[in-house]
């Protein structure tokens, strides 16, 4: 039997550990820092249906479906013009099992988590040595307890200290210089918008996005906004707590997004956004970095989970037919995500009246365009 070790009980840990308990070939670990896996409610996520399909092989379909939400449509709206550019038909890519889903994000977690035994659980555990063999592998953790595995799967998010360990190499992400607003608010609070789709609202330097998470009535928020900060503010953690910070960026946005979702905006945190600069292959063949660990997209195609999700699949194949496909196939499909994704940033946040005019013009063609969008869409949702 492999011993396996999953650093980090995040989707794309718990989704691998889920994914790979149903081949008895292996026994799986996964070490978690922290003394508890974060179910903080309020926050939504969207799933494409090249996730949904996988997470459906662990019984996804059978997640109550109080708990999900399948939107029809991305409506576009232009903050500036105060009207509605065009609309997306996101359910052409939808089949009968697998639909486009936007949910609350600790309902994912907590179904991923409910799933496995509680003994595959280790918390409060940080790696902090790694030597490894073509056979196996030792890890020795902060508190001095070690074990050894056969094969390493480092899944402990965009900051992974694991990647650097792996790599024998300081390696951090990159500041996106761009702050995300995460809030909720309720239908009642807003108006002229259809609660079926998800709206996704393109002002000057900035973007928001809202979506149902269930079937009640909270929406989820989220906007993206760019702001270049100080190498101080960066390693100020208390910044994003503070809130004159926050005030000070809700009145920028105040111009831009109604007065009425700012008002009623709830639960509202701000965080920086980082990004991967690069792409990183360990030398290891037993050694595999999977989720933000592997790469973190800037967040303008909502991919994020959905490829932790399809990189733990993908592992998992590779890993069954014992062939080394993982890493050249993770590494193209990253670069053409992370390059639409570059691009959505760039288009959702032109300011230049006469380049908003244009890709407004150009969107209503290309959203009508069934070959554009099989290619643009479908590259990423029919994996
Ligand atoms: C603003 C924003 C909006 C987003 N919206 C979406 C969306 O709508 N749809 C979508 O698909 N994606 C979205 N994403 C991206 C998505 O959230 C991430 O890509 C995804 O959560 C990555 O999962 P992960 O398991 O790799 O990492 P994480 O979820 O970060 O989990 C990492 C885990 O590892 C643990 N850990 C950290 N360090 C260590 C260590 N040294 N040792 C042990 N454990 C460790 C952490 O405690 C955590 O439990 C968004 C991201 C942002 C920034």
């Amino acid at each position: 039997m492999k011993k396996v070790a999953i650093i980090g009980a995040g989707i794309s840990g718990l989704f691998f550990a889920n994914i790979l308990r149903q081949d008895s070939n292996y026994e799986i670990t996964i070490y978690e820092k922290s003394n508890l896996i974060n179910l903080e409610k309020g926050y939504g996520i969207q799933l494409s249906v090249n996730s949904v399909k996988l997470l459906n092989k662990i019984g996804f379909q059978n997640l109550n479906l109080a708990h999900k939400f399948n939107p029809k449509k991305i409506d576009f709206y232009s903050l500036l013009k105060k009207n509605k550019i065009c609309d997306l038909d996101i359910s052409n890519f939808n089949t009968e099992e697998a639909k486009y889903t936007t949910m609350q994000r600790s309902i994912l977690v907590e179904f991923l988590k409910e799933k496995l035994p509680s003994n595959l659980m280790q918390y409060n555990k940080i790696v902090s040595k790694i030597n490894s063999t073509t056979e196996n592998i030792e890890l020795t953790f902060e508190d001095q307890s070690s074990v050894r595995c056969d094969y390493l799967i480092a899944s402990d998010g965009i900051f992974s200290s694991t990647k650097s360990l792996i790599l024998n190499r300081d390696i951090k992400p990159k500041y996106f210089k761009s702050i995300a607003i995460r809030g909720t608010i309720n239908k009642k609070d807003l108006n002229s918008i259809d609660f079926s789709n998800i709206s996704l609202f393109l002002g000057s330097n900035f973007h928001s996005v809202l979506y149902p998470v269930n079937k009640d009535n909270t929406l989820n928020f989220i906007g993206i906004l760019r702001k270049n900060l100080s190498k101080d503010q960066l390693e100020d953690y208390s910044l994003f707590d503070d809130k004159n910070f926050l005030s000070s960026i809700l009145s920028n946005l105040s111009n831009q997004i109604d007065q009425n979702i700012l008002n009623n905006l709830k639960n509202i945190k701000c965080f920086p956004i980082f990004t991967s600069q690069e792409i990183y292959k360990p030398k290891q063949k037993n050694i595999f970095l999977i989720g933000d660990a592997f790469f973190a997209f800037p967040p303008t195609f909502a991919q994020g989970a959905s490829q932790s999700i399809e990189a733990a699949f993908k592992l998992y194949e590779s890993l069954k037919n014992a062939n080394d496909e993982f890493i050249n196939q993770r590494a193209e499909r990253t670069k053409m995500i992370n390059k639409k994704s570059k691009f959505n940033y760039f288009a959702f946040h032109l300011s230049n009246p006469f380049m908003t005019f244009t890709r407004d013009l150009i969107m209503r063609q290309l959203v009508k365009n069934k070959k554009f969008i099989e290619s643009y869409l479908g590259e990423i949702y029919k994996n």
